[in-house]
């Protein structure tokens, strides 16, 4: 594959060639290595158009055959994982072999999804006449993906609209368009046409979309700032949103732990993917009794992690992914240096693209930016704590209310705490755990809907009650 060119947008089954183009940067080097296609408000119009003629015949399709189509779509993936993950590394900044997983992850997603079934709910059944709710299509649904996980987030989005018989026009990150670009192309032999269109653009085609009359669904996954803009647009004609926004997640960590045990898998479960992970943990209480043992350790962890280009054997870490992002991290490291917070430097990073040492802050105040905001990059506060009550209580002073973790040998203990975290998901000795069949939910400004799981699957049809008389 000639990485640098050649990317076109999927538009009622044809790939359609780029008319003007934007820059695609590598984080690794910084530099522009491809063009992507810019969408104008004639190509949005014609995807939505070609989605809402095939709409009409696509939900007359058995659902087992929607089915079967969404495993090919698994098969067509899985057959160019090895180029799709190079692609994914060069856009992206991951390490290779963990650039290949998300593909091979999206591929098992839909595989997964395949396996959900939609319900018909009975809800009276006496002599006189039987009730039945049925879930049908919602329309056209216009599908925005962040930068952090372009190709499995689009598949959490294409496998559940699809199966449910909605077809989609599906938008990536213009940071990182050009996996998703591909995944149009590859699928474009797998559905019908106008079926899963996608398109590709910079900032102004994000709210084009969500403020289209010819889309009936919205689901979003980017930051709450963002997801606030979707749902104002939304309102205007009513569309149906599932928003999947910011996390400020919380692990609180109980004295009891084994500190060489699971320093490592607390420190990946903050900094995994350059810490760039909605549910990541991003604010770490620590209890008084093994604050020290854990921050040095976490410290060392920091220091001695291969931190460097995605193409070079042994990279662990990569850069953040873009520029924006780069210098938002940069200026909560500032600030919390300018605040005279201990800050703690991870070892050293290639002197290139957008690299930044891994960095931990050693006990800043509670409403310290680094621990209130989300900072979605390589900086996490360690915080130190008394009392389990005062650490829940901590954790739950957030507007956010994605995800949580609590680690501790002592099951019940830990499963107590999780009753009371107020997060979408809990962890317990464990962290970045998601599955196609558990909901994803966030409360709080977290989020608004659900995704993946049975209750992610309903979100993207609506409720028909039949009310069928037993006698004529
Ligand atoms: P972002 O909100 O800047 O962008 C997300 C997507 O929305 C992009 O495709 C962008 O082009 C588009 N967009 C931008 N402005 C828009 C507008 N006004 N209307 C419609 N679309 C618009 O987010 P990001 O920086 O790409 O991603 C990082 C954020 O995503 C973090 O806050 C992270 O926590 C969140 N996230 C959440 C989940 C989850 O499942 N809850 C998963 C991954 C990432």
């Amino acid at each position: 594959m000639d990485f640098a060119k050649d990317y076109r947008m999927t538009i009622d089954g044809e790939a359609v060639p780029a008319g003007a183009t934007f820059d695609v940067v590598n984080p690794a080097t910084g530099e522009v290595f491809a063009q992507a296609p810019a969408a104008t408000s004639a190509d949005l119009d014609r995807a939505v158009a070609a989605a809402a003629a095939a709409q009409k015949s696509w939900r007359a399709v058995p659902l087992e055959e929607r089915k079967a189509l969404l495993i090919k779509a698994a098969e067509a993936i899985e057959a160019h994982a090895d180029e799709l993950g190079e692609l994914f590394m060069r856009e992206q900044g991951r390490p290779l072999a963990m650039a290949r997983e998300e593909v091979k992850g999206g591929a098992g997603w839909l595989r997964a999804t395949a396996k959900l079934d939609i319900p018909v709910e009975v809800t009276e059944d006496s002599k006189r006449r039987r009730v039945e709710v049925h879930h049908e299509p919602l329309g056209v649904v216009c599908a925005i993906v962040p930068w952090n996980f372009p190709f499995l987030l689009a598949t959490w989005k294409i496998g559940p609209a699809l199966m449910t018989g909605n077809t989609v026009v599906l938008k990536p990150s213009p940071f990182t368009p050009l996996t998703t670009l591909k995944l149009g192309e590859i699928l474009l032999d797998v559905f019908p046409k106008g079926v899963l269109n996608v398109i590709t653009g910079g900032d102004e085609l994000g709210p084009l979309m969500t403020s289209h009359p010819g889309f009936q669904k919205i689901s979003f996954t980017g930051s709450t700032a963002t997801g606030r803009r979707v749902m104002e647009s939304a309102a205007k004609d009513l569309k149906r949103i599932t928003l999947e926004l910011g996390g400020n997640d919380a692990a609180i960590v109980l004295p009891d732990v084994d500190v060489d045990e699971v320093a490592m898998q607390l420190f990946m479960g903050a900094f995994w993917n350059t810490a760039q992970i909605c549910v990541a943990t991003k604010r770490l209480y620590i209890h008084e009794d093994i604050y020290d043992a854990l921050r040095d350790k976490l410290h060392q962890i920091a220091q001695t992690i291969p931190v460097g280009d995605g193409a070079t054997e042994g990279s662990v870490i990569g850069p953040v992914q873009n520029g924006p992002q780069f210098r938002r991290v940069q200026e909560l490291i500032e600030d919390s240096r300018k605040n005279g917070y201990a800050v703690l430097e991870g070892g050293a990073v290639p002197n290139s693209g957008y690299f930044i040492p891994l960095t931990l802050v050693d006990n800043p105040p509670d409403d310290s930016r680094v621990v209130v905001e989300e900072a979605f990059g390589p900086i996490l506060p360690l915080l130190r704590f008394s009392t389990i009550d005062e650490a829940i209580e901590r954790a739950n002073n957030s507007e956010y209310g994605l995800a949580g973790a609590v680690w501790s040998k002592d099951i019940e203990k830990a499963t107590e705490v999780a009753h009371r975290l107020e997060t979408g998901t809990v962890w317990i000795n464990q962290n970045l755990q998601s599955t196609p069949f558990t909901p994803l939910a966030g409360h709080k400004q977290s989020g608004f809907g659900v995704e993946n799981g049975l209750h992610g699957l309903m979100e993207f049809t609506v409720p028909k009650a039949i009310f069928i008389p037993k006698t004529a």
